[in-house]
């Protein structure tokens, strides 16, 4: 009160009340009220009267309390207002394409296409602001557990996540192709080698992969190696960061140790390995209930190594109308499953269309099992082992969404770890890894590598939260021959392996210490610290859904004159 100030930034609102001209002056902390009267500066009040929406403005003025009865409790300045006695305009602007007040929804296309302005809007600045909190507090604690961050190199050769590389053409090298990194895999292992014991790096990495909702073509990781660490330590030191993040962005305390769930377990029970542990509704198998039963669907799949399961929905939330199971069942089917059987808990008992074929028995023992009130309702899947858990586990969490069971201001981390080392590939007909091809196995599989790789377990671990897979890490292979066994086991001819990656396989000759790591996707967790609901809205300037960026264009044609540079011919109709 009563300072003298000078203000700059952009009028956001202007209200003409005939003698008072009033404008909402907005620049990134907020918005402040001031006046326009010929009694406070007339050359600044004529200027007034010009001023639009956007327009950049300076004016200079004394703060005062507003008139008693005018103040705005809503706004933070809402009690105060500078009268301006002089005013000088900066710059004019074009009537912003869309509102920037909030108000009404403006489509994401224009909003992505402008987002200059986009970016002016408070809420837009806010998600920006925690982004940039995170980075700090993640620079911080890496800092002070002794790590050291390392920048790593952005044209570099395929590094091997699984997914597409973007390449760029190397110039001078007519036909040779840089990779743009899937992540710093190799680099961090590499600086572990050269001894640097503690790396971090908040890092961008790119991945062409095949378009799907909520994911962008570069994306931001914080990456991190250790050397001279089991599970355990890489574990124990993140979830302390996790815990720092929550507490600092979020003023949120987490419970530690985050619980650990093999693979295996949260398969079975939730059907997911990224398991939405906020509410119950787990998996129940009743396939010792309905093998040998004349309900055909069920009792073949079973016959076939298959599993029948189904989960419970309690009392009224499982009142479904015929029409909403018919839309469950078309939802499953999405998933590969062939149907899906309802059964209804009844003052009557347990009934079903497909009741009369699974005998009383089964449905008796379908009671007890899941333990059935007047009102539940199970829904049942049979088939193989992989649909029955993901078309049941992908039905269990729309339920709770959908249903109102999941309680939405809870953060429930959980670590996933013995994940399966490989996986066969029917499409390339081989074992692919299913974290990366430098995992370590579980020392107790290690003989398995001859008799059923299939069956081995990684030493590879997610963090999973709400739902979401923020992170996953394993600790590395660091013996020369456990990884030749690995590159074997994966079909990559010892040549292949060299020629891919002979300068890992080269280091690990030359004194590797044990070590292991981790990369947490930066963008999901600042989604789940500031609430938005699409990754587009945690990145400064994102790209569509469709890879592209609206704003700028890209990707875009080159010119023949660059195509010929690059020694490039287009072959596209
Ligand atoms: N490079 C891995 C990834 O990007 C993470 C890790 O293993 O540290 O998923």
């Amino acid at each position: 009160m009563g300072e003298s100030v000078t203000l700059m930034g952009w009028v956001h609102r202007r209200r003409d009340h005939g003698g008072l001209i009033f404008v909402d002056l907005r620049d990134r902390e907020g918005i402040v009220q001031i006046v326009f009267g010929p009694e406070h500066g007339r050359d600044a009040y004529e200027r007034a009267r010009r001023l639009r929406s956007e327009y950049v403005i300076a004016v200079r003025g004394q703060v005062r309390r507003r008139p008693a009865g005018t103040e705005n409790l809503q706004l933070k300045t809402g009690e105060v207002e500078v009268p301006v006695i002089d005013a000088v305009v900066l710059n004019e602007a074009r009537t912003p394409v869309f509102p920037l007040d909030e108000e009404r929804p403006v489509s994401e296309e224009l909003r992505l296409t402008y987002r200059y302005l986009d970016l002016r809007r408070p809420s837009v600045q806010g998600t920006l602001r925690i982004r940039h909190r995170t980075y700090q507090v993640v620079r911080a604690f890496f800092d002070q557990h002794g790590f050291i961050e390392v920048e790593t190199p952005v044209l570099t050769r395929a590094t091997p996540e699984g997914a597409r590389d973007y390449l760029v053409p190397a110039r001078i090298y007519p036909g040779q192709f840089f990779a743009l990194p899937q992540s710093p895999q190799l680099f961090k292992q590499l600086l572990m080698v050269a001894g640097l014991d503690r790396y971090f790096q908040i890092v961008k990495c790119f991945r062409d992969e095949d378009l799907r909702a909520d994911r962008q073509p570069e994306f931001t990781q914080i990456d991190v190696e250790m050397s001279f660490v089991d599970r355990e330590d890489v574990l124990t030191l993140m979830e302390e960061l996790i815990a720092v993040l929550f507490r600092e962005v979020n003023e949120i305390e987490l419970d530690r140790p985050f619980p650990r769930l093999p693979y295996q377990e949260a398969v079975a029970t939730y059907g997911l390995d990224n398991p939405d542990t906020r509410f119950e509704m787990f998996l129940v198998d009743i396939s010792d209930l309905c093998a040998g039963t004349s309900f055909r669907p069920l009792a073949e799949a079973i016959a076939r190594g298959g599993h029948v399961k189904g989960i419970k929905v309690k009392g009224e939330a499982g009142a479904f109308s015929r029409k909403a199971i018919d839309d469950l069942t078309e939802y499953v089917k999405g998933y590969g499953a062939k149907g899906l059987s309802p059964f209804r808990m009844t003052k009557e008992g347990l009934q079903s269309p497909v009741a009369k074929h699974l005998g009383a028995d089964a449905l008796q023992g379908i009671v007890h099992r899941f333990d059935l009130e007047d009102g539940d309702v199970v829904l049942v899947i049979g088939d193989n082992p992989m649909v029955v858990a993901e078309a049941l586990g992908r039905l269990r969490v729309k339920l709770g969404r959908e249903l109102g069971l999941i309680e939405e201001t809870l953060v429930r981390p959980v670590w996933i770890t013995d994940f399966p080392l490989v996986q066969y590939s029917e499409e390339e007909k081989r074992f692919v890894a299913v974290h990366h091809p430098f995992t370590a196995p579980v020392d107790e599989d290690l003989p398995l590598f001859d008799s059923a790789p299939e069956r081995m377990r990684a030493k590879a671990y997610d963090l999973v939260i709400n739902g979401q897979e923020v992170g996953g890490g394993s600790i590395r292979i660091h013996q020369r021959d456990v990884q030749s066994r690995m590159f074997a086991t994966l079909g990559l001819a010892e040549a292949e392996g060299k020629e891919k990656f002979g300068f890992l396989l080269e280091a690990l000759d030359f004194g590797t210490p044990p070590h292991g790591g981790i990369a947490f996707g930066f963008d999901r967790l600042v989604m789940l610290l500031t609430g938005a609901e699409s990754i587009r809205e945690v990145i400064a300037f994102p790209k569509t859904q469709r890879a592209q960026c609206l704003m700028t264009g890209a990707p875009a044609a080159l010119d023949p004159r660059q195509l010929k540079e690059l020694h490039l011919k287009l072959d596209v109709t």
